[in-house]
């Protein structure tokens, strides 16, 4: 195995392995040779931490991914066949004989520096969803040399290597190099540097930065703490939620759908928000709460003389629309969250999204409230789901 290879399984390790960092199979890494011609870039659809010799990452020709940022013709295209016709000239620039596709991000990745650790640290997201997120970075990040760059919302593939094509640019002519960091409104941190370590801990020194400016922020706060039901009570109910919910989401999957209760720390921390209901209704914060979770979660809040829990779910579940947008996460209040999905993989990915998107608003509320996507962004993330979901069936 070559030093790079080792190089790039090193580092997709050392973040894979972090949920704090990334969740279900977010995320992605790449290494350039040194003559920067060549590049292993994390594969599609698997995750960073299950990355091994030979699997889930592929080298592709660094030139040939840049003529497709390159290329304005694209831009002709409809945004679900841009992307598809990206991807397929992304695959026609693999070097290898390896399986699997490489990310939507490595357009991106081929213009930026040897070594590339992007993330979707939902601590960091905090504060690229909320209101007042861009000026606490400006201000805790202010002495970075070369500075980082700030790029407003893009939906990720083409469209956002396209306007980093340009953003880098500007950057090079305004401060005389490449930025080292470049935080991804509504999205993640993206972390380029010539050696391994620095890329690692440059992404820890960005999360470590904001996780202290959090602790303070709450600490401020002081909210009340959260108070769960009796160990007994919560085990019956969740039985009763998830009850309600199988037959819900088998029918909208067309086969038996997974149910999974989670009342880890993110979700606890969110609950005990005073204003958590509101919260919960924000717009969606990030592109995979879209892809892995249908959107906003469904907030079920049980009433003292209701005796059944089952029934305000049922009631809950029959509200929302049976389709594209169908959401496949439940928050209860005083319990926890409750995620659907119709395999095992995409069970952990609804959940750990979720979750990661509770501890993002729980963030945002103490910078200014959460700023969610765009419905145009949400349409057109919907609309490449959908095709790529089709495309996915029609290659069987
Ligand atoms: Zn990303």
């Amino acid at each position: 195995m070559d030093q790079d290879l080792t190089d790039m399984l090193r580092i997709s390790k050392a973040v894979g392995g972090d949920e704090r960092l990334v969740q279900g199979g977010g995320g992605n890494t790449s290494v350039k040779t040194q003559a920067g011609d060549l590049m292993y870039v994390k594969a599609s659809g698997t995750s960073l931490a299950d990355m091994s010799e030979g699997r889930g990452y592929r080298q592709v020709d660094v030139e040939k991914c840049l003529r497709v940022v390159e290329d304005k013709d694209l831009l002709e295209l409809r945004p679900a066949d841009r992307e598809a016709e990206v991807l397929r000239r992304l695959c026609e620039s693999c070097v290898d004989r390896l399986d699997g596709r490489p990310s939507v991000e490595t357009g991106l990745h081929a213009m930026l520096g040897r070594y590339v650790v992007h993330t979707h640290p939902s601590v960091v997201n905090g504060l690229l969803c909320a209101a007042k997120g861009r000026e606490k970075l400006a201000e805790l990040f202010a002495d970075f040399a070369p500075p980082y760059l700030y790029v407003e919302y893009v939906n990720p593939g083409y469209s956002l290597a396209t306007r980093l094509y340009t953003e880098l640019a500007n950057h090079r002519r305004r401060y005389g190099g490449p930025p080292e960091v470049m935080f991804l409104e509504n999205h993640g941190l993206f972390v380029t540097a010539d050696k391994a370590d620095r890329a690692l801990s440059l992404t820890k020194e960005v999360f470590g930065a904001i996780e202290g400016a959090v602790r303070k922020a709450r600490e401020k706060a002081a909210l009340p703490p959260f108070s769960p039901l009796s160990a007994g009570q919560q085990e019956a109910m969740a039985a009763q939620v998830a009850a309600a919910m199988r037959p819900f989401y088998s029918a909208v999957l067309g086969r038996p759908a997974l149910i999974r209760f989670d009342n880890e720390k993110a979700v606890t921390e969110f609950l005990r928000i005073p204003r958590a209901r509101d919260l919960s209704k924000a717009p969606p914060m990030i592109p995979d709460q879209v892809v892995y979770c249908g959107g906003r979660p469904i907030w079920v809040e049980p009433h003292e003389r209701e005796t059944s829990v089952e029934r305000e779910v049922i009631s809950a579940l029959k509200e929302v629309e049976a389709g594209a947008d169908t959401p496949f996460c439940i928050l209860l209040k005083g319990l926890g969250l409750f995620s659907a999905a119709p395999s095992a993989k995409l069970l952990d990915a609804a959940s750990s999204v979720m979750q990661a998107v509770l501890e993002t608003l729980s963030v945002a509320f103490h910078f200014g409230g959460p700023r969610g996507l765009s419905s145009e962004a949400i349409e057109s993330l919907r609309d490449c789901e959908a095709d790529r979901f089709r495309r996915g069936l029609a290659a069987g």
